[in-house]
């Protein structure tokens, strides 16, 4: 199995991941706009858990990936700017966090088309990567690739990066993808009726001893650790302590290069790897 090469011999990628989905997957429900307390969980996450983790980034001088839909862009445009002037990513992540196994080729593309305007509007420039919500079509890393992102980042296939194929060719569009046992929706996603999955909310514990365990894995194999998180539920007081300790543990190793995913992407193909 191929080994990543990083750069500066670096020994492992880490890059943190949060989604800021806010009001709008609830939105994107049919009725969601009659149901203001599920609504008022969205608001949490650009309202308080935004600003607690751009804290803690801060500390520890994290530059991290935000993957905002377009529709969080154009209604929470303080919280986005204050995200990119911290120095870190925006991607997109839909318009109104649709899923996009409902959409066709042309509705797939409006999103990110509108999405890419937000950004432009109210950060002064398109982003380059994209995590589309939901479910993929077979037409949508096509569609990807030809609006010419640089990476992709929401396919389970692999735990590097790699170079999406298209018609069996690999292409300059890289993929980096997260995983389930490393988001917080199956730790603490929870809600009656609100879109979410009904789970059970596991103790901040559960989520830490999961992904540090997971992360020793990651480091032995030298491979592209990638959280992805939500402020709306990792953004909580107990959880952003968690999350803190656990950036703690991940410095006390040797040759981690943080890093945002553009970053990954741009070394992905520079360095050649397929
Ligand atoms: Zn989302």
């Amino acid at each position: 199995m191929t080994r990543p090469i990083w750069p500066n011999g670096a020994r492992c990628a880490v890059a943190l991941t949060f989604d800021v989905d806010a009001e709008s997957p609830f939105l994107f429900q049919p009725g969601g706009e009659t149901r203001p307390k599920t609504l008022s969980m969205g608001t949490y996450g650009p309202k308080r858990g935004v600003p607690r983790i751009l804290a803690i980034l801060n500390r520890h001088r994290i530059r991290a990936t935000f993957f905002v839909p377009g529709w969080t862009i154009d209604n929470w445009p303080e919280t986005t700017r204050d995200i990119a002037r911290a120095g870190h990513e925006i991607g997109v992540h839909g318009y109104l966090h649709e899923e996009f196994s409902t959409l066709s080729p042309e509705q797939q593309r409006d999103c990110h088309e509108r999405s890419l305007a937000a950004a432009e509007r109210v950060i002064g420039h398109r982003p380059v990567g994209v995590r589309p919500p939901g479910e993929y079509t077979p037409e949508t890393l096509r569609i990807i690739w030809e609006m010419g992102f640089l990476y992709d980042s929401n396919m389970r296939g692999d735990d590097r990066p790699y170079r999406v194929r298209i018609d069996g060719k690999p292409t300059d569009l890289i993929e980096i993808s997260p995983h389930w046992e490393l988001d917080d929706g199956p730790y603490f996603s929870f809600g009656f009726g609100s879109g979410y999955a009904p789970v059970r909310i596991q103790s901040p514990e559960t989520a830490y001893e999961a992904w540090s365990r997971e992360f020793e894995g990651y480091y032995r194999e030298g491979l592209c650790y990638l959280l992805m998180t939500h402020p709306e539920l990792t953004g909580t007081p107990g959880r952003a302590l968690m999350l803190e300790r656990l950036i703690e543990y991940i410095e006390q190793h040797e040759g981690i290069w943080f890093a945002t995913c553009e970053e990954i992407a741009r070394w992905w193909l520079k360095s050649g790897q397929e």
